[in-house]
């Protein structure tokens, strides 16, 4: 008795994982032809300059508009994108579109994008994002490249001479979802980041947890002390705002700004805070 529920058991677990194998590879094709057909979109996001509340630039954040099944997030697609090694392709794609968009903004306005850990692995990763600034005539101060922490785990020494090309050209990096990860804080004086990205679950228990308060203060004064600006993701009300601008974070971003939204719908009529300009 027991013998035959073990093997309706494994019955029932088999059909469950083919099931899913199944989809996983519908997707994948789907996700190799969306590539191709150009059904990928990428949306902007702003961040705000917390000490005057000018927009200072907007994250690219790519999304598939998928024939049925519509406006798929990235959450649902880029680890897949990441196992089948198709974010080479869609993150060149994200990178050259959001280097053209922005080439078009005006010029105080900057432009974030995401780099998957898996696209450092490619030998030609330098020459694709100095190819996408050449072609798009976007000046390499207005770039920045978001890396999550893996980055620095895996092939240190590489992604650190890596890191420092960018640097050179005057390519910002951001360490996108600070805290997240397991990397220790020796890794931030180890790499040349101009800017940290606190992740958004920090935020959120804000304003009824001091202790994220604490957090966020030590996070801000070892970024001070290394020479680095903070950015808080995930900001969606202004007492959020007010409390984080308190604690000297230096970036906003979040919904109380901006949704991510089509290039067309972005408002670029925003005037652009003056001392940028006068730095450009
Ligand atoms: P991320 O880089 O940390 O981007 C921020 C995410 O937080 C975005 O989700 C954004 O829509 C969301 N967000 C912004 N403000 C708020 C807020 O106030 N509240 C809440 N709850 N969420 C907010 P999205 O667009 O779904 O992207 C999810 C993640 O997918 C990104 O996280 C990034 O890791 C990845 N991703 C997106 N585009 C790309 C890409 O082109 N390449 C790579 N490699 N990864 C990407
Ligand atoms: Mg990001
Ligand atoms: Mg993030
Ligand atoms: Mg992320």
């Amino acid at each position: 008795r027991s013998k035959s529920a073990g093997r309706n058991c494994f019955t029932i677990y088999d059909e469950a994982m083919s099931a899913e194998l199944e989809a996983r590879n519908t997707l994948e094709g789907d996700l190799r032809d969306a590539i191709a057909r150009c059904q990928l979109e990428v949306h902007y996001q702003p961040f705000m300059d917390a000490n005057n509340g000018a927009r200072r630039g907007f994250e690219a954040l790519v999304r598939w508009r998928h024939p049925a099944r519509g406006l798929i997030p990235p959450d649902q697609f880029i680890a897949l994108a990441e196992e089948t090694g198709l974010i080479v392709p869609l993150g060149e794609f994200v990178l050259r579109r959001a280097c053209a968009d922005a080439a078009t903004w005006p010029s105080g306005l900057m432009v974030a994008v995401n780099l998957s850990p898996i696209q450092f692995k490619e030998a030609d990763l330098f020459d694709v994002i100095c190819a996408a600034l050449r072609d798009s005539g976007l000046a390499p101060h207005r770039l920045e490249i978001e890396i999550t922490e893996s980055v620095l785990l895996e092939r240190g020494a590489e992604n650190h001479a890596f890191m420092e090309r960018l640097k050179h050209l005057g390519i910002e990096l951001a360490l996108d979802d600070f805290g997240t990860g397991y990397s220790s804080l020796s890794y931030l004086t180890a790499f040349p980041f101009d800017k940290i990205k606190i992740d958004k679950s920090f935020i959120r228990n804000l304003t009824h947890q001091p202790r994220s308060s604490a957090i966020i203060s030590s996070i801000v004064t070892l970024a001070r002390g290394l020479d680095m600006s903070v950015t808080a993701e995930g900001v969606e009300t202004s007492e959020e705002y007010e409390r984080l601008k308190a604690l000297g974070i230096n970036f906003a971003q979040g919904y109380l700004f901006g949704r991510p939204q089509p290039v067309g719908q972005i408002d670029l009529d925003e005037p652009v805070q003056s001392s940028q300009r006068d730095a450009a």
